[in-house]
């Protein structure tokens, strides 16, 4: 086997999650063994439905890899720039394990972490994974291809666990829907002779929009001056979250509160990015209320 370097990239599509009030299961017991060594990271491996996730920023760093994030395209990036990649003795094109991009990959969102597949993290960076089970320990060994490859996690379509904050129920409380805070440079009410039915929160273009509460996604696409809207119905409330870059949420999918609906944009009618936001009662379009009244950062 002969080797020679080549540049690799890992990019993950990663967006923003909030922080939730639960607790993982770690995956007790469980070891995690590298060339020998008890591989260990906080926070830690967590087990489900029979297979060891494990959470990737942490793991790719440990594994010497660099993870960058880029806010506005929501991607992460974890690469190393040296690596070997095999070159076969049969003369078919070099190995590169994990080349296939893996996007419906069954990561799941667990306490605002991403969590992957620990067997698939493990195979993306060439390492060969077994279980002992006499040991009770994942065995992880340089393989004699030291590949890498492309692995992609969709992390809005990860599973949430969530147990207080199920899909399409409304908890009956607001919460601020922009991640990562924002200031509110015009407020509800009137203003110059119009009336203005929400709040507009200041944010950066790409900035994560979270549903406010659960419920029922009951618009989503272009909507005139709102430009890119979403409309949640939580019971007799209704959200809009106008001027997204991109809707990340269809008519009829029921969302969780804190759930990622949206990146903040600047469609429709809109000076500067921002996140134009409603409160409305018994319709799409019924009475306003003051989201100040309901949610603070
Ligand atoms: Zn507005």
């Amino acid at each position: 086997m002969k080797s020679y370097i080549r540049l690799v990239l890992l990019a993950v599509v990663l967006v923003c999650s909030p922080a939730y009030p639960i607790t993982a299961s770690a995956a007790e017991n469980v070891e995690i063994l590298i060339d020998g060594e008890v591989f260990s990271c906080s926070p830690g491996p967590v087990l489900r439905e029979g297979q060891v996730l494990i959470p990737m920023r942490s793991f790719f760093e440990i594994m010497g890899l660099n993870v960058e994030w880029h806010n506005e395209s929501q991607v992460a990036l974890a690469y190393r720039e040296t690596i070997d990649v095999c070159v076969q003795e049969n003369g078919d094109p070099p190995l590169i394990n994990g080349e296939d991009p893996a996007l419906d990959t069954p990561a799941r969102l667990i306490d605002g972490t991403l969590y992957v597949p620990l067997r698939l993290a493990a195979e993306s960076i060439g390492l060969q994974v077994s279980w002992d089970g006499e040991q009770n320990a994942v065995l992880l060994e340089q393989g004699t291809c030291n590949g890498a490859g492309f692995l992609g996690v969709a992390a809005h379509t990860a599973a949430r666990e969530d147990e207080n904050h199920t899909p399409g129920v409304s908890t009956g409380s607001f919460i601020w829907p922009l991640e990562g805070g924002g200031r509110i440079p015009s407020p509800y009410g009137w203003r110059s002779g119009r009336f203005h039915a929400g709040v507009d929160i200041g944010a950066p273009r790409g900035t994560t929009v979270l549903a406010s509460d659960g419920g029922t996604v009951v618009f989503s696409g272009w909507d005139g001056a709102y430009g890119y809207a979403v409309v949640i119905k939580h019971g007799h409330y209704y959200t809009r979250y106008a001027h997204h870059s991109s809707n990340l949420v269809r008519v009829g999918e029921r969302v969780a509160q804190g759930q990622v609906i949206g990146q903040v944009g600047a469609t429709g009618r809109a000076t500067g990015t921002h996140l134009h936001f409603e409160i409305r009662t018994g319709g799409i379009y019924g009475p306003t209320l003051n989201p100040t009244t309901y949610i603070s950062r």
